[in-house]
Parts: C-alpha cells; sequence; structure tokens
C-alpha cells in the first residue's frame, strides 16, 4: 500500500512530489510527508491526513525549499496515522531520510539490537528502525549508502520499496524492492522515483522498473546503477518506452475519478477485445492461451485466485468457464489459499486475477502454485506489473489506469477477459457448437453499445439512491451468472458509502437473511429475464410478504416485477453469460450516487487503499 514519489535534479523537487502524492493518493491517505534538501539542511514536513493538509504545513512550515526530495502518502500497518509516524522517517544523527512501502517484518528484533547500541525511537513504525540499521551499518563501517543499504536489506525480512538519501551526499538517492513496485524515471540529468509511473509521466517516458530483489544507486551525471540485493550482481537496467498519456490519469471533467471510470466502461471493455476478438471471422486470439493451449486443454482443473473485486470476477468465470468450455473449476481467496496446504498438481492451472498486478496474497497464491508444478496464467490490468512478470502467460484488461479506489472498468473488463478465454476454450475442446461460438462473439460486440445504454438509466438510478440512501443495511441477492454481482453490488455500497450490505445468493436467503427483512431493509435484487427468473420473482414476492423494500434489476420491457417491485432498473437483455457485464453497471451507479449524497469521499474511502501490497 502507500505511494512513495522522489526526484533529484534541477526542478523544484517540492512541486514534482507533492504532484506526485497526489497522484498516487489512491494507494494509501492517511498521512503525508516530504523531505527535501534545500543545500544547508535536511527539512521535514509531515502530517495526518491527506497530500492537500501536507501542502497546507508545508506552506505554513516554508519547508519548499530543493533539488531533491522525497515523499510518501502512507497506508499504516505499524502504528496509527498519526504526524509522527508519518513518512518520511529520519535516522538518530538526522543525516538519512526514508520513506518506505511495505513491512519489516522483524523490526521489533533488530529495534532491540539497536536500541542497545544507543537508538532511540520516536514512532511506532518498522519504517523508523530500517533508517536506522543503514546508519548502524554506514556509521560502524563506514560504509557508502549504497553499500549500507544492502547490507541492512540482507539483515531484514518483510517486504519494502524504499527510497533513501543523505543529507552529507545529497547528489544521490538510494532505492530498493522487495514485494512492492518501484518506477525509475529517467530524465534529462534528472531522475524521478515513484511507486508507478503517473507522477513522472508529464516529464518523461523513460522508466526502469526495478525487479524483487534489486536496489538502485540514483545520481546525476550517470546511469542508475541496479543491482541484485543478495549477490550483489549488477544489473543491465531495461528502459521501458512509457505509452500511458496525462490525461488517462486525470478526471477529464467528472466530479470524481469513480465516475469516469463507470463511464469508460463501454470504450474498455472495446479495448480489452481489441486485436483478441475478431466476431466476424469467427476468431478469438488471445497469445498468453495460443501458446499454451494444451496446458489449459488437458487441466484437471482451473483454480482462480484473487482478492476482493477479482474474486467476484473469478466467480463469474467458474459460471463460464464450466458452462462453456467444461473445465472444472475452483474460486479461491488468494489469502486463504496461500496459507491452507492446498492439494496442486501439475495438470492444475491456476488464474491470479488482480487489478493492479501487485496484490501481496496473489503473488504468494501464485509462488505456492508455481512450486507445486501448476501453470500459473495472470489476469492483470497494470502492464509490466510483478504478476505479469511472475505468472507462466497471462492477459491484459487493457482497461487503462484505474484511480478510484473502488474497482469498477477493472471488474468488468475482467470479465470480458475471462469471458473470451472460456469461449475458446470452449471452441478448441469442442464444448461448444461454431455456430453458438459465433453468436457468443456478435454478443461481445454488441455489449459495449449496452453498457452505454445501461448507463443512459444514471437519472433514474439517482432516485433510487435518494430511496435507499438513509438505510443502515440492505441485501443484495442474485441467482446463477448474477450472484457475484449481488457480492460485487453489496462491496461497492460498503466500500464507498459504509452502508452494510450484504450479497446472497437469492435462495439461500430463506436459510438465514430473511430474519432480517423488515420495512426498514432495501432489497436489491437482480431479476433479469435469463436465468432462474420464475424463481428470482418469487423470491421477490417473499420479501414483498415481509414488507422489505424492493430495488429490482431488469430486462427490458419486463412488466411482471414492474408490479411488485418499488423500484425498477432496466437493462439491455444480452445471453446469460454476459448479465454480469450490464447488471453491474448500475449497481456501481447506485453505490456511487449514494456515497456523494452521503458526503463520503468516493474516490479515497476510509481505510481502503488501491492495491493491497501487505498481507
Ligand atoms: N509499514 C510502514 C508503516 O506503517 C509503511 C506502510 C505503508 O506501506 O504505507 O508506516
Amino acid at each position: 500500500m502507500c505511494g512513495i514519489v522522489g526526484y533529484i535534479g534541477q526542478k523544484d523537487a517540492y512541486d514534482v512530489v507533492l504532484k506526485g502524492l497526489q497522484r498516487l493518493e489512491y494507494r494509501g491517505y492517511d498521512s503525508a510527508g516530504i523531505a527535501l534538501y534545500d543545500g544547508n539542511q535536511l527539512n521535514i514536513c509531515k502530517t495526518k491526513g491527506k497530500v492537500s493538509d501536507l501542502n497546507t504545513k508545508c506552506i505554513a512550515d516554508n519547508v519548499r525549499k530543493g533539488k531533491i526530495g522525497i515523499g510518501h502518502t502512507r497506508w499504516a500497518t505499524h502504528g496509527e496515522p498519526n504526524d509522527v509516524n508519518s513518512h518520511p522517517h529520519v535516522s538518530n544523527s538526522g543525516r538519512l531520510a526514508i520513506i518506505h512501502n511495505g513491512i519489516i517484518e522483524n523490526y521489533d528484533a533488530i529495534k532491540k539490537v539497536l536500541e542497545n547500541r544507543g537508538y532511540t525511537f520516536h514512532s511506532d513504525t518498522d519504517t523508523e528502525v530500517l533508517v536506522n540499521l543503514i546508519e548502524e551499518v554506514m556509521m560502524s563501517d563506514d560504509h557508502k549508502l549504497g553499500k549500507a543499504v544492502q547490507i541492512a536489506l540482507n539483515q531484514a525480512v518483510g517486504a519494502y520499496a524504499i527510497a533513501v538519501f543523505d543529507r552529507e551526499k545529497p547528489n544521490e538517492i538510494v532505492v530498493a524492492r522487495l514485494g512492492s513496485p518501484l518506477a525509475i524515471g529517467v530524465g534529462d540529468n534528472e531522475f524521478f522515483i515513484a511507486s508507478d509511473a503517473s507522477p513522472f509521466i508529464e516529464y518523461t517516458k523513460s522508466a526502469i522498473y526495478l525487479e524483487d530483489g534489486e536496489m538502485g544507486v540514483i545520481r546525476l551525471g550517470r546511469e542508475p546503477r541496479i543491482r541484485k540485493i543478495h549477490n550483489d550482481k549488477l544489473i543491465d537496467p531495461y528502459i521501458h518506452e512509457l505509452k500511458i498519456s496525462l490525461d488517462q490519469i486525470e478526471k477529464s471533467g467528472y466530479e470524481h475519478f469513480m465516475l469516469k471510470e463507470i463511464y469508460e466502461q463501454p470504450e474498455a471493455i472495446k479495448d480489452t477485445f481489441r486485436g483478441r476478438m475478431l466476431a466476424d471471422k469467427g476468431v478469438i486470439r488471445m497469445a498468453g492461451v495460443d501458446d499454451h493451449l494444451e496446458k489449459f486443454l488437458n487441466a484437471d482443473r482451473i483454480i482462480i485466485a484473487a482478492c476482493g473485486t477479482s474474486w467476484h470476477a473469478g466467480l463469474v468465470a467458474e459460471y463460464i468457464f464450466e458452462d462453456i468450455s467444461r473445465i472444472p473449476v475452483e474460486v479461491e481467496y488468494a489469502s486463504e489459499f496461500r496459507y491452507r496446504n492446498p492439494v496442486i498438481g501439475p495438470n492444475d492451472v491456476m488464474i491470479a486475477i488482480s487489478q493492479s498486478g501487485e496484490t501481496a496474497d496473489t503473488m504468494a497464491a501464485i509462488k505456492l502454485a508455481k512450486e507445486n508444478g501448476a501453470f500459473v496464467f495472470g489476469v492483470c490490468n497494470v502492464v509490466g506489473s510483478s504478476i505479469s512478470r511472475e505468472t507462466d502467460a497471462g492477459a491484459y484488461t487493457h482497461a487503462g489506469p484505474e484511480i478510484g479506489v473502488a474497482s469498477t472498468k477493472a471488474f468488468t473488463t475482467q470479465i470480458t477477459v475471462l469471458s473470451l478465454m472460456a469461449l475458446k476454450l470452449g471452441k478448441a475442446k469442442g464444448t461448444i457448437s461454431n455456430s453458438d461460438f459465433h453468436l457468443y462473439l456478435n454478443e461481445m460486440e454488441s455489449i459495449p453499445d449496452k453498457i452505454e445504454k445501461a448507463l443512459q438509466e444514471n437519472d433514474h438510478i439517482l432516485n433510487v439512491a435518494e430511496f435507499m440512501k438513509n438505510s443502515k443495511n440492505s441485501l443484495y441477492l442474485g441467482r446463477g451468472y448474477n450472484f457475484p454481482v449481488a457480492l460485487e453490488g453489496a462491496l461497492k455500497l460498503k466500500e464507498i458509502s459504509y452502508i452494510h450490505a450484504e450479497g446472497y445468493p437469492a435462495a439461500e436467503m430463506k436459510h438465514g437473511p430473511i430474519a432480517l427483512i423488515d420495512e426498514e431493509m432495501p432489497v436489491v435484487v437482480i431479476a433479469t429475464r435469463k436465468g432462474h427468473y420464475e424463481k428470482v420473482v418469487s423470491n421477490i414476492q417473499e420479501i414483498k410478504s415481509r414488507k422489505g423494500k424492493i430495488i429490482a434489476l431488469v430486462t427490458e420491457g419486463d412488466d411482471t416485477v414492474k408490479n411488485i417491485a418499488d423500484h425498477v432498473i432496466e437493462v439491455p437483455e444480452t445471453f446469460e453469460a454476459f448479465t454480469p457485464l450490464l447488471t453491474t453497471i448500475p449497481l456501481q451507479l447506485l453505490s456511487y450516487h449514494i456515497a456523494v449524497m452521503l458526503g463520503k469521499n468516493v474516490d479515497q474511502p476510509r481505510n481502503l487503499a488501491k492495491s493491497v501490497t501487505v498481507e
């Protein structure tokens, strides 16, 4: 979690770092801080709260001068979010400043050793321990900063992306990563450091992505020197040419990133199938699948490992893989799977899903599957992310940067990629006829237009949001392909409006949740015409009989449910397997409008962070 930014060059570091922190604020936002060397001394400015609060404080304290600086927006793991625990942390001598994304697991043992040597600590963080360990190594053996960082990290256990500089040598920044992302922007006699490329995209398109276990000494006037932390091996850095543009990471006139990203879904889905699905020719090309087709066709089963919204996309995929390609699927929470001693073998295929491609638990599940001989396929959005590098093959969702913490377009594009895979495998296995395959492809091609149509319900959804916004609890029900959508709809509401919401398979309602239903309880029911429609209508009647308030998602032109429900929201008709791509849309808008009406911070909900890079 957390975002880190650094700069060294001819510009004012404050401006670059502060703007960079604003771009990375989606990664963590409980406190923020900045360290600058102004030519004379090291100045630190940090505070609990947002990057905007940091700016106010730095202006008041007049901490803005310097051509070298590092900044951090925190998602606390060790110590509550307060001013003292905010990063950067400074070593006891006052020479070194550090920012850190991750967790140093053995910090307590190191701290005791350092305390015995006279070090004192002001914060509760693991990070302050690390910067003092680096200082201890540097001072006791007269090592340069780079060497001291390397020796200290070889004693540290855990995950990190760090940037450190020494006020006595203000022409270099030392960086390192293990388990948390770190990119170096290479400019014209200037360098940028960041958790992803968004902070430096307007200054340079050249970036080096550190690999796990690598560190770099970034000094003005020469190429960054990258080496392996554990064996000192020098690495020839590969410079990536970035393709993202500035407007992709800005709000483009929308009030929130989340709303922008909801509206981007038709285009995002087109980008997902562009070049892969040729509906007129009846072809799906996916290099990651084509090159390993036998692995999929001979698989005993597919294990899908994911967390949060990606896990819900995995549940939708379970239906479509089993339905169309007749391959058994198990969907696993990566965080449970990794610690469960699961039975995995060489005939298993794992599909790991993660928007950021950095999710720590999913990474661990991948490692476990690989150790046991399984073939691992990644479905990620962020190009060059750790998961995309760690897996045997994969497919990017090509959704474009997703900044809103509550995932929207990542979900629908994940479902799109997984649906294409299921169709492709079904065709290869002969579990779907040629004519049906063509019908599915044509229907998939029409999905972006159908999403446009679903988005046109926005004004009506505003009324539904008004109707629901004061509820304390809510239920979301769906069956079949729309059961995972019910889970996802409930998650969206919880995440951004803080209203308690539970997603359930509609038929399970009778086994418990029905006890909660009274006139105070809104129940959102997905009742599209395909897929157990009559059964769901009966479930709606059962809710009505207990005075629950019903908001139903129905297929265009449905009259039956209209007569029973308090509100209906229409979505266009589509194949059952593709209904999640449409029914998700109104549920995203509903959560969004409720959260806005309640005055919540939609893009940065409390306690959350965009990519969960800690366990
Ligand atoms: N473990 C560090 C802390 O709690 C860094 C957390 C982060 O990644 O933001 O301060």
